[in-house]
Order: structure tokens, then C-alpha cells, then sequence
């Protein structure tokens, strides 16, 4: 178990993010540490990395570059801004609480085997540190709601950390697209199903060569009710448990039968 932590006045925590060390939701987050902690750093891509994965950078050298006063910029991925965060700019002192975020955009059901924002804070989880990942969800035609983010995360990271949890576990939380007075409440869900990539449009260079675009579009599971997908559609923060542990310890017996 990550013990649990009474007080963060002093707990060191390290933000980063999948959207860039410039996005507006890293801006948001390191806000709601800094009025959570007073030891706050920032180790994130110097651009975007959306829909990154947990992918690694080993093919290139890797750059870190100091943006301001405990501000760092990796011209990698999520995970190698993590990974760079922890075990090399905090080496001496690292940090005891990850938060990653706030993303832009929800990361709902499958959504969270592409995210990087997911994969930052599972890189965390994987070093040791706990890690609470935090995205905006928002619908076409509308602004992001960043003030939703920024008045519910402070209370759930403060609710999460008194609790503790399991090693091999990251919190994934989501914020619905409602002003923060109209949110619902904060419910504990489970993944739900939501599949990117039905819609691809192919379409031409000037060169006449084709192309392909993926899509927005998405096959989503709103109605099934105890789902992160079903909370947020409803107005309330969804938080989940993920583990980083993808066995399926159900199958394990069945498939022992098989191989007998
Ligand atoms: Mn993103």
C-alpha cells in the first residue's frame, strides 16, 4: 500500500501532462498542487503528446531544458518525462505524490490504453510513486470547462491521499463537462466502453497521394450505469481505479484446465 498522507503541506509533487509543458490544463493542475503543497515541480513534454501511449523513447537522445524555477521541458513522452522527472532532475529527493493532467479532453473507457496523460501516471505507479491522472471532459462546439477541473481536484487529491492504495494502482479521474456548481457529486466507477477510430477519412495530398485521417468519432457505451462514461455524461467527477496489472485473474483458472 502507498501510506496514507495526512498532511501534503509538504509532500513534494511532481505535475506533468501529455498535452505539453504549455497546454492550459498543466497550468490548472500545478495551481491546484501548488495550493495543496508548497514543494511543486514540473517535469512535462515540451509538445503535444495526445494519444502518446506509454511509449519510451530509446531510438534518440532525450533533452531536458529548464523552462523557469522547478519547470522542465523533456522533448519526449509522457513516460520519458516522468521517468526523467523522478529518477534524474528529483533524483536526490524524489517526489511522493505524481499528479497528470489536467488533460484536455475526457479519458473514458478504452481511452486509457491511448492516453498519455493515464501513461505518465502509470509510469509513476511503475517507479513506486502515486499517481492521480485529471482530464476535462468537453463536448463539440463548447469552451473547455477548466474551472470545473480546478475547483473539484484539490478535494479529491486531498480524499485519495488520506485514504491510500494498492502499489500496482493508479486513480483516473474525470471531470464532466457542467459548470463546477452543477456537478452531481464524485462517484467511483469502473472502465467503461467507448472504441476511437470507427470514423477515418481518407482524403488526397497535393500530390495526389492519399492519406488518412482518424477520426473523432466514437462508438460510446453512455447507459451502462456504474461506468466512468455513464458518471461524467450524468455531471459527476468519475474517479477510478486502474491497475497496471492487466492479468485477467478470471481467465487464469480456465486457461489452467486448458493446458492440463
Ligand atoms: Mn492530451
Amino acid at each position: 500500500m502507498h501510506p496514507p498522507v495526512a498532511d501534503l503541506s509538504s509532500v513534494r509533487i511532481l505535475v506533468s501532462n501529455d498535452d505539453g509543458i504549455g497546454a492550459p490544463g498543466i497550468k490548472v493542475l500545478e495551481k491546484v498542487a501548488r495550493s495543496l503543497s508548497s514543494d511543486v515541480w514540473v517535469v512535462a513534454p515540451e509538445t503535444e503528446q495526445s494519444a502518446a501511449g506509454h511509449s519510451l523513447t530509446i531510438r534518440r537522445p532525450l533533452r531536458v531544458r529548464r523552462v523557469s524555477r522547478r519547470r522542465f521541458a523533456v522533448d519526449g513522452t509522457p513516460t520519458d518525462a516522468v521517468l526523467l522527472g523522478i529518477n534524474h532532475v528529483l533524483k536526490d529527493n524524489k517526489p511522493a505524490l505524481v499528479l497528470s493532467g489536467v488533460n484536455r479532453g475526457g479519458n473514458l473507457g478504452e481511452d486509457v490504453t491511448y492516453s498519455g496523460t493515464v501513461a505518465a501516471a502509470m509510469e509513476a505507479t511503475i517507479l513506486g510513486v502515486p499517481a492521480i491522472a485529471f482530464s476535462q471532459y468537453y463536448g463539440p462546439d463548447c469552451p473547455v470547462r477548466w474551472s470545473t477541473a480546478e475547483h473539484w481536484a484539490p478535494e479529491i487529491v486531498r480524499r485519495v491521499t488520506r485514504a491510500g492504495w494498492g502499489r500496482n494502482v493508479l486513480m483516473n479521474v474525470n471531470f464532466p463537462d457542467v459548470a463546477a456548481d452543477r456537478v452531481t457529486g464524485i462517484e467511483i466507477t469502473r472502465q467503461g466502453k467507448r472504441k476511437i477510430g470507427d470514423e477515418l477519412s481518407e482524403r488526397f495530398d497535393p500530390r495526389g497521394d492519399p492519406y488518412i485521417w482518424i477520426g473523432a468519432q466514437r462508438a460510446e457505451d453512455r447507459g451502462v450505469r456504474g461506468t466512468d462514461l455513464e458518471a461524467v455524461s450524468r455531471g459527476a467527477v468519475s474517479v477510478t481505479p486502474l491497475c497496471v496489472d492487466l492479468t485477467d485473474r478470471g481467465t487464469m483458472d480456465a486457461l489452467a484446465e486448458c493446458f492440463r
